[in-house]
């Protein structure tokens, strides 16, 4: 059970600097999802909480949003360093409030989440245009999902996205991130390609604090991989990256599926089957790609 903190803050929209959004916004500090490779965990340090991650969640409450308009036709993030559907917003509601204070606003949303408790609000995210909604789904294997991460179950992330998909809202399926040798990318893509709109792909990046204990845990579990991981986290050896990358353009041709390299700005209809986009170490890669674009 996470301590939980109720906050005043003074907004819950921020200026982002990831390439796909212009804003971001978190209702909650803290994730109970506690995923081992979360890449968020770095926001612990300004919290001043002594327990790990995983085990806090601070509850925003923010003044009134002024002038929702002003966000028409910018691209919203919900969801850049917590879950906004984490199970405590079962109970505080603070991602469909911010939903709420937005909506009619014009603004473009993205949502991510390893959640359904998402499906309460699909109502409310139908009514903003072009919003998008992304699963993290890294294996098939509820085991393993059980052991890195604390969300719902593959099962319920997969039909969460088809309801979504099948209501009309665009679906984003991020096989994030990727374990070598762990993550089947193949039998994945094969699962949700009849129901999202994008597959986004990024490999699996030790640098964080958690880099120990993500060894640790492939020592303990799939100690063959063991030299694999040396090679790659070790000695920052990308082959394996760059294999994996040629190998998923081929099975894209064989699905009929579009491959593309560290791309986010297109459009498709909605019906169009799924894109597949590689983000993997974007500049290493994207030229040796280039090469053997399909
Ligand atoms: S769901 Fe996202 S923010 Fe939450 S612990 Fe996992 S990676 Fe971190």
């Amino acid at each position: 059970m996470a301590i939980v903190k109720e906050k005043q803050v003074n907004g819950v929209i921020t200026k982002c600097d990831l390439p796909a959004c212009e804003y971001s916004a978190n209702p909650y500090t803290g994730c109970e999802h506690a995923c081992k490779y979360c890449y968020a965990c770095f926001m612990k340090r300004f919290t001043g909480h002594e327990e790990k991650w995983g085990d806090f969640v601070d509850v925003k409450f923010w003044q009134p949003i002024k002038k929702p308009a002003k966000y028409a036709g910018k691209e919203l993030f919900i969801g850049s360093v917590t879950d906004p559907y984490q199970p405590i917003e079962e109970k505080y509601g603070r991602t469909r409030a911010l939903l709420e204070e937005l909506q009619g606003s014009g603004v473009k949303l993205s949502i991510s989440t390893k959640s359904d408790l998402i499906l309460r609000d699909l109502d409310l995210i139908k009514t903003f245009p072009n919003a998008r909604v992304s699963w993290s789904i890294n294996t098939l294997n509820e085991k393993f999902r059980s052991d890195m991460d604390n969300g719902a179950s593959i099962i319920r992330r997969l039909a969460a996205m088809k309801t979504f998909h099948d209501a009309g809202v665009h679906t984003t399926c991020f096989i994030s991130p990727i374990f070598p040798e762990i993550t089947d990318v193949k039998a994945i893509v094969k699962q949700v390609k009849t129901h999202c709109n994008l597959i986004w792909l990024e490999n699996l990046n030790l640098r964080g604090a958690f880099k120990s204990a993500v060894m640790d845990y492939i020592e303990t579990n799939y100690s063959a991989l063991l030299p694999l991981y040396a090679d790659v986290y070790r000695k920052g050896n990308d082959t394996y990256w760059q294999f994996l990358d040629e190998e998923l353009q081929m099975f894209a041709k064989e699905q009929n599926l579009e491959y593309k390299i560290n791309d986010d700005k297109f459009t498709r209809p909605f019906n169009s089957p799924p894109v597949m986009v590689n983000f993997f170490y974007h500049s290493k890669i994207k030229k040796s790609a280039a090469k053997s674009k399909i």
